[in-house]
């Protein structure tokens, strides 16, 4: 039986979820599936970072940094983020970059394993993070070893010698899910631990970091969290490790006591220890702001919208374009996949720039993915039926071939 687009129109109906749409100022007439890489601006976010500027930076000066907490800021933020992620409150902080969390979290990992050497990952990792471990190995004077295995060959790959298995839970290309609880055992049999980022879980589907026995973990504030463009990242220090691990970046804000002024540096216990610098008080308003949207959503229908819209996505494009070319890059079931589909195409490039020019935003990754990304708080299953109506537009029509489709933009 063919989907309709009335069908669709009941599948949101139906969506518990559907009225978190309207807590984001959404352009007309676009469809957003792009919240994997920016997640779109939460209306009150806007409202608050005005406030923040005005009244507490613009009136109150400095004292804010006590009156309205700015100080207390990272943990607050960071505790909002460990309900989504399966954390206790006190083992997330918001810090930093998620790439250089990787730097500080792998560091404390390799000191935890001092007697192995080699960082195990797989080549379907966002490079930002294999780029880290290069780093950080070199930087250790080439003690340790970056190993890039294929995702099958993870378990056989787990050696005596593997100090960390550092993998991003959800391919960024193909949206292939790990199984972490599985890997996170399979690590620990052979005496090796875990760093996963989560840059495209956190906020898509409930993440259960303390159920898989985890042991750090990052993420990234301005995707599905919503943060902003370059919104700080988190870190997670499960609890059996904050008296042992040690991070590299002796900053004032990890001191034991930032206003004492000592000469010589003492960590704070817990994870603020993973603290660095002055934390930037207006991203993280903007930050603090897309996860107040999340205070109240049932974690479960997360991942139920976010299966089923894919699952539509994928059925719509076989049922409309079955001759088009497009070939399904991600898992088919929902269970294996991230929040994402993405499809092969040779001319993958131009067709998403064309389809982007009649207001179906996706992205594109080279050499030849079409990604397109379903935040389940403002997606909606009549966004699908959309998206799949412009995609077969584009390719009836070729639009893909006009010229102006076909030159690189600096950021893809
Ligand atoms: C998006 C993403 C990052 C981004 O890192 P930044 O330091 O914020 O640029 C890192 N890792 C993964 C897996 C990502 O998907």
């Amino acid at each position: 039986m063919s989907i309709s687009l009335q069908h669709c129109r009941e599948m949101d109906t139906a969506d518990p979820l559907a009225r978190y749409r309207d807590a984001f100022a959404l352009p007309e007439r676009i469809v957003y599936l792009d919240g994997n890489s920016l997640g779109a601006l939460p209306k009150q976010a806007e409202q608050r970072v005005r406030d923040v500027m005005a009244r507490q930076w613009g009136q109150d000066l400095i004292k804010s940094w006590n009156l309205h907490d700015w100080i207390g800021a990272p943990q607050r933020v960071g505790a909002k983020i460990a309900r989504l992620i399966g954390a206790q409150p006190h083992e997330v902080v918001v810090a930093d970059s998620t790439s250089l969390n990787v730097f500080k979290a792998l560091d404390a990992v390799l000191r935890l394993r001092p007697d192995r050497h080699i960082i195990l990952s797989d080549d379907g990792n966002f490079p930002t993070d294999l780029y880290m471990a290069q780093g950080l190995a070199k930087l250790l004077g080439a003690k340790h070893e970056l190993k890039i295995v294929s995702s099958d060959q993870i378990t056989a790959s787990l050696t005596k010698d593997v100090a960390v298995l550092m993998l991003t839970e959800v391919d960024y290309r193909t949206g292939q899910l790990h199984d972490m609880a599985a890997l996170t055992k399979a690590a620990h049999d052979t005496g090796a631990l875990t760093l996963w980022d989560l840059a495209h879980s956190a906020g898509a589907f409930p993440v259960d970091l303390n159920g898989c026995g985890a042991d750090f973990a990052v993420g990234c504030g301005y995707k599905y969290l919503n943060g902003g463009p370059g919104a700080p990242a988190f870190i997670f220090v499960a609890e059996r490790w904050h008296e042992r691990a040690e991070q590299p970046l002796f900053g004032w804000m990890g001191h034991d006591a930032p206003f004492a002024f000592d000469l010589d540096y003492r960590p704070r216990p817990g994870i603020d220890r993973f603290l660095v610098g002055t934390p930037p008080i207006l991203s993280l308003t903007a930050l603090e702001a897309g996860l107040d949207l999340f205070a109240d959503v049932e974690l479960g229908s997360l991942r139920r919208k976010s299966g089923a819209l894919g699952d539509l996505f994928i059925a719509l494009v076989e049922q409309e374009l079955p001759d088009s070319g497009l070939v399904l890059a991600s898992p088919r079931s929902a269970a294996e996949r991230g929040s994402q589909v993405s499809f092969r195409h040779p001319e993958g490039y131009p067709i998403m720039q064309a389809l982007i020019a009649r207001g179906v935003i996706g992205d594109f990754r080279a050499p030849d993915i079409l990604r397109f990304g379903f935040a389940p708080l403002y997606v909606s299953f009549v966004d699908i039926w959309d998206a799949v109506a412009q995609l077969k537009a584009v390719m009836a029509g070729m639009e893909w071939q006009r010229p102006e489709f076909r030159r690189r933009a600096a950021v893809t």
